[in-house]
């Protein structure tokens, strides 16, 4: 599956952020094949088109598409040094795919601060240094094993080398590779090295109920972001853990009053698909309308992977409809009627929203 970690200091409001997003879960049950560590929940991807897909199809069940969050605590300064459970961390980090990194954004006298004031610039750099030096590390280590090789004359390992002690310096100040203006060549050429600050990273701005305007905290956060590329979404995650204890009726009520369209969480969520590139096909049948993560770019076969391998393996054909001819032209047949049902090979891209049916041999 795809996973997202969420790192940052402590008490800036990881906790509250991971149960909140765990409580708005889906229970473990519906999905077995997924093991539940405590660590980890699994979330579901608000999508409204499932519930239009339903009400055309009425099927028995509706399943949505989900998305792991590991919460990866007691990442502190000196954890790349080993201290404490900082290496233990750090490996944890590098099994996810992105980074969620909650910043405080909020004041409160009741709250201590670990270092005793609110300091988002200081607070990203801490923790940025420890993966920066984390990466630094796998760097020197990999240059003491390729200059042997590299003596030999290997041109791959030169070629490793040379872009390994250009990114050196960078780590070194602490800088995340992210900022380093790696072209997709280099980057294809250091991926086996897992690079922590490589990885997709959104910071999560935990605001307080009024501090989403106005709030300086956040502007320094924005000001980061940008500065590296990053991702920025504000959310006040004591307020998300209250929507989340709430019931559906409860929960639109409690949204109307505040003037929000949905959930905060949502928009973390989303954020989340988006920083992995991913997208959403749908399956519509009338036993299950089901929702599906594949990459950007990937092909009719890729996709019918997802749902099982020998559907990969034995893949045929894909009918495909796009989701706004399926829901327009009122299901099937309907898209069958205007001409929009289409039968793809194995080439085929599959774009977001395709409802579609996959034909194989079994
Ligand atoms: P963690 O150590 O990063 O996991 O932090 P916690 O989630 O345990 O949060 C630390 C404290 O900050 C708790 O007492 C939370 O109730 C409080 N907190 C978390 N988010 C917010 C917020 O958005 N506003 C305010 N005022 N307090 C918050």
């Amino acid at each position: 599956g795809f996973n997202c970690g969420i790192v940052g200091l402590p008490n800036v409001g990881k906790s509250t952020l991971f149960n909140a997003l765990t409580k708005s879960g889906i229970d473990a049950e519906n999905f077995p094949f997924c093991t539940i560590e405590p660590n980890v929940g699994i979330v579901p991807m608000p999508d409204p088109r499932l519930d239009a897909l339903a009400a055309i199809v009425k099927p028995q069940k509706v399943l949505p598409t989900t998305m792991e969050f590991v919460d990866i605590a007691g990442l502190v300064a000196g954890a790349s040094k080993g201290e404490g459970l900082g290496n233990k961390f750090l490996a944890n980090i590098r099994e996810t795919q992105a980074i969620a990194h909650v910043v405080r954004c909020f004041d409160n006298d009741n709250v201590i601060h670990v270092a005793n004031q609110v300091d988002p610039r200081a607070d990203i750099e801490i923790i940025n240094m420890e993966l920066a030096l984390a990466d630094l590390d796998t760097v020197e280590r990999a240059i003491q094993r390729l200059v042997r090789v590299a003596k030999g004359g290997d041109k791959e390992a030169i070629a490793t080398k040379a872009i390994l002690e250009r990114i050196q310096p960078h780590l070194a100040e602490g800088q995340p590779l992210r900022s380093f203006g790696l072209d997709d060549d280099e980057q294809r050429q250091l991926k086996s090295f897992g690079f922590l600050t490589l990885k997709p990273t959104m910071y999560i701005a935990n605001v307080n109920e009024d501090g989403f305007e106005a709030n300086p905290y956040l502007d320094v956060v924005r000001e980061i972001a940008a500065e590296e590329d990053a991702v920025v979404v504000p959310v006040c995650n004591q307020l998300e853990a209250e929507i989340a204890e709430l019931d559906d009726d409860e929960r639109a009520m409690f949204l109307d009053e505040m003037g929000m369209e949905e959930p905060g969480l949502d928009r973390v969520i989303r954020a989340g698909y988006g920083l992995l590139g991913l997208q959403t096909y749908f399956t519509a049948g009338v036993k299950e309308v089901r929702a599906w993560t594949v990459k950007v770019g990937a092909t009719a076969p890729e996709a019918a992977g997802v749902i099982h391998t020998d559907f990969q393996k034995g893949f045929i054909r894909a009918e495909v409809i796009a989701y706004d001819d399926f829901v327009t032209l009122g299901g099937e047949q309907g898209a069958k009627d205007a001409g929009k049902w289409r039968l793809e090979g194995k080439e085929y891209v599959v774009k977001d929203g395709d409802v579609i049916h996959f034909r194989f041999n079994v």
